[in-house]
Parts: C-alpha cells; sequence; structure tokens
C-alpha cells in the first residue's frame, strides 16, 4: 500500500502559506506549496509588519534579506489624535524594536524562496479547485496548472493558507464561527519626496498613515464603512480631504509632492473567525480569521498562526489521534491569541471609545514615561489588558474629568 503523495499541501503561498511550508519543511516533511498567482506579485496591504512579527523573520533567518531589500527600520511612531500628539516606539520583541514595512511583491517573494530553500516543492500558477476525500476525512487536492491540466496531490494535511475568499474553507464547509459588521474602507497610493516616520492620525472623519517602504512613503486614508458607496464613486478626492480633515500637517507636507502611482482601495474589510481546521484540514492566515486593516496585524498574525500550526501538529502528522489532537489545541490556542485583539481592532475601527483614546493619549502626552507601554499594546506585545497600570488609569481619569468639565 502506497502512502500520501506529501505530508503536507499547502494552498496560498503568501505570508501565511509560505512560512508554514518552510516551517513544515524544516522539519523534514514532504510538502507541496501552490498558488494561483505566479511571482512576483504584489498584494493588497499597507506593508506595516509590527515587532512581534519582524522578531518572527528573524527567528527563521530571514530578516537580513527582507532589511536587504532597503525598506527603512521604523523604530519612531507618531501618533497624534485630534492634535494631542504622543510620539516614541515601542520595547520590542527579543532585542528588536523596529518594525518593517517592505513592498509585498518583495516580502513574499522571500517568504516562498525560503520555502522552496526549505525543500517544499512551490508551483506558481496552479489553483486548487477541489478537495479530495475519502469519507469525512479530506486527503489531497485537485489542481489546475496553468495549461489547463487537472491534477490530484494527496496528503496528511491540507493547509488553506489562500486568503479571506479561502477556496479550501468553501470546499471544506468550514463554518463561519464569529462574524462582525464591516467598519472602515481603506485607500493608499505612495508617495515620493515625502519626509516622514510611521505616524498615525485619527481625526474627525477618518484615519491616515504614512508608512516608509523601500522606495517611496505609502500614505493611506481610512474611512467608516457607511461612507463607502460615496467615498468610491470619487476615491481620489475623498482621499485628498480625508488626509486634510484628519491630518492637516501632513496634507501641508504632500503639496508639491509626487503621487507615484494610482489609488489603491478597498471597502471589504471583513471581520470574521472561521472554523480553524477539521478532518485531514486546516485553516491559517485570513482564510481562518481576518479583521479590518486598520489596526495592521494580519500578517504578524500569519506568521504566529503558521508557526502555532506547525508547532500543534508538526510531530504527529504520521499518527491519526496525534494529528486530530494538534488540530485541536492550534484551533484553541488561536482563538485565546487572536481574540483580544480582534474585540480591540473593532473597538478602533468604529470610532467608539474615541473620547477614553483621547484622555489616554492626553494623559501620555504629558506622562511619557507611559508611552512605551502603550505603543508595546498597539504593536500586540503587552496584552492590552495590561496596559492599564493603576497609575495611568488615574491619568486617563483625570484627563477624562477635566475634558468634560470644560465641555
Ligand atoms: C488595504 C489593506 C491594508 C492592509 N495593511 C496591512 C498592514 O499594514 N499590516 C498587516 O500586518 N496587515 C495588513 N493587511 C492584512 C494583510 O495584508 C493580510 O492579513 C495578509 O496578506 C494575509 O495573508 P494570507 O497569506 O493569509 O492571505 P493572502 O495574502 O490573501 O494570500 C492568499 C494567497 O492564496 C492564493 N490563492 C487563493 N485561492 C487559491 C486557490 N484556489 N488555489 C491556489 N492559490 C490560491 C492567492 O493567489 C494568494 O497568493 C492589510 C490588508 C488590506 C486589505
Amino acid at each position: 500500500m502506497t502512502g500520501p503523495d506529501y505530508d503536507v499541501v499547502v494552498v496560498g503561498a503568501r505570508v501565511a502559506g509560505a512560512p508554514a511550508a518552510m516551517l513544515f519543511a524544516r522539519r523534514g516533511h514532504r510538502v507541496l506549496l501552490l498558488d494561483r498567482a505566479v511571482f512576483p506579485a504584489d498584494t493588497l496591504s499597507t506593508l506595516y509588519i509590527q515587532q512581534p512579527g519582524v522578531a518572527r523573520l528573524a527567528r527563521w533567518g530571514l530578516l537580513e534579506e527582507v532589511r536587504a531589500t532597503g525598506c527603512p527600520p521604523l523604530d519612531h511612531v507618531v501618533y497624534e489624535l485630534e492634535g494631542i500628539r504622543v510620539e516614541g516606539c515601542s520595547s520590542g520583541v527579543d532585542g528588536i524594536r523596529a518594525a518593517y514595512a517592505p513592498r509585498r511583491h518583495l516580502l513574499d517573494g522571500i517568504l516562498a524562496d525560503a520555502a522552496a530553500a526549505a525543500g517544499a516543492e512551490v508551483l506558481a500558477g496552479h489553483e486548487v479547485v477541489d478537495l479530495v476525500r475519502e469519507g469525512e476525512r479530506v486527503t489531497g487536492v485537485r489542481h489546475r496548472s496553468p495549461d489547463g491540466g487537472v491534477a490530484t496531490a494527496t496528503a496528511r494535511l491540507v493547509v488553506g493558507a489562500d486568503g479571506m475568499r479561502s477556496a479550501v474553507a468553501r470546499l471544506a464547509g468550514a463554518a463561519t464561527a464569529v462574524e462582525r459588521p464591516r467598519l472602515t474602507c481603506a485607500y493608499y497610493s505612495f508617495w515620493q519626496g515625502l519626509d516622514a516616520v510611521f505616524e498615525m492620525y485619527e481625526g474627525p472623519t477618518g484615519w491616515v498613515a504614512t508608512v516608509p517602504t523601500n522606495d517611496a512613503v505609502l500614505v493611506s486614508a481610512y474611512f467608516p464603512q457607511g461612507r463607502f458607496e460615496r467615498v468610491r464613486k470619487d476615491a481620489l478626492d475623498s482621499y485628498t480631504r480625508c488626509i486634510e480633515d484628519n491630518a492637516p500637517a501632513l496634507f501641508e507636507r504632500l503639496l508639491g509632492k509626487q503621487r507615484l502611482e494610482r489609488l489603491y482601495g478597498t471597502g471589504d474589510q471583513r471581520n470574521f473567525f472561521r472554523q480553524a481546521r477539521g478532518p485531514g484540514w486546516a485553516l491559517i492566515g485570513d482564510a481562518g480569521h481576518h479583521k479590518d486593516s486598520l489596526t495592521a496585524q494580519g500578517i504578524g498574525d500569519a506568521f504566529m498562526q503558521a508557526e502555532l500550526l506547525v508547532d500543534s501538529v508538526a510531530d504527529g502528522l504520521a499518527d491519526e489521534a496525534a494529528l486530530t489532537a494538534g488540530l485541536a489545541a492550534f484551533a484553541e490556542e488561536r482563538d485565546r491569541r487572536l481574540t483580544p485583539y480582534f474585540n480591540a481592532t473593532l473597538l478602533v475601527a468604529q470610532a467608539e471609545g474615541r473620547e477614553q483614546r483621547r484622555a489616554l493619549l492626553a494623559a501620555l502626552a504629558e506622562h511619557p514615561d507611559h508611552t512605551q507601554r502603550y505603543f508595546d499594546a498597539v504593536a500586540g506585545i503587552l496584552p492590552l489588558e495590561q496596559l492599564y497600570t493603576p497609575e495611568l488609569m488615574a491619568l486617563v481619569a483625570q484627563q477624562a474629568k477635566a475634558r468634560s468639565a470644560v465641555s
């Protein structure tokens, strides 16, 4: 009797799938990594990798290659909310204090190459069109090659890392466990000649950020989802007004500067958790969990899930009971790690709690010794529930009281 063609088939070769394939292959497993795209290829993203994600790149031995693409270290953050300005940096992870924002065609290429270098077989231009099953258990995929031929690859585990509209999730029948309404829409472009660090502005009608990348500065504008239909009718005008209304000083700095590319954007900012696993399959990255990109967690989340899945199942792949137990542990731990930031993102993205954030930033502006903890919480290093020390809570309460006395 012959066994499956591979130990693992991974569908989708970007920031979730490529590291998973690499890490499985580094553990000695036979891995097939498939993507319908042909690389290098870009994807929608404002590019920012928070420090926990950067630390994983370092741990995997890939940070130097990412840095060598020429994306600058982002170790100074400016956060401004309605005129209150806080500056600083997080304390970092494993000694790494900088975030990075590499162009996605560069980052994703490095990750796919690393998977191949680790021994994974990589097939670009191959689209998964169906799953293979024995009874209820998924045992492989059917994939169409660029010449139109359809082939089968069998495996002990099929990993869906194929994005928010995941075909693996649909074909496996993954249930949606949690779903919340869309809250924002996002537009961005790239600018030349703009002097900027990583800057975030939260204003009366939206959010604006500057993200220095390899060859330019990305400037993003986020709007409430309720305005999407109006915004998309004249996206460039809306984008410009959003910057002017919410980051007026940045707007002045942009005057006379050159926009290098067209505007990119989306209103499809879904918020959900899907069932993370079933018999013979698992979902990682956007395929299993998606949240509004306003808080820039998606890349780091994808890295974390890739590593968590491999750590949970790699030793038990050949044993059905061990694999089932490993998948259950992966699913439980995924939800435990991601739920607090999901909830926090929903709060920020619906502008709920803006008064509370305003009071917090006002307290930080007056007491900068607390800012590092704040930026740790934003980066996903400090659990949010640990941000508020009794001292900080008292300072925030003072600010809130002072504001209500004025208004
Ligand atoms: C506007 C915007 C801004 C963002 N900004 C940030 C940010 O600043 N920082 C951050 O951390 N995150 C950000 N994100 C989120 C981040 O980009 C995603 O979370 C991340 O790209 C998810 O990676 P992934 O590998 O799970 O999926 P994807 O990047 O969607 O990759 C899925 C891959 O699967 C392939 N695929 C799909 N279907 C099939 C199939 N049937 N067969 C074979 N291959 C298939 C696709 O070709 C694709 O290459 C942003 C997202 C958006 C939309």
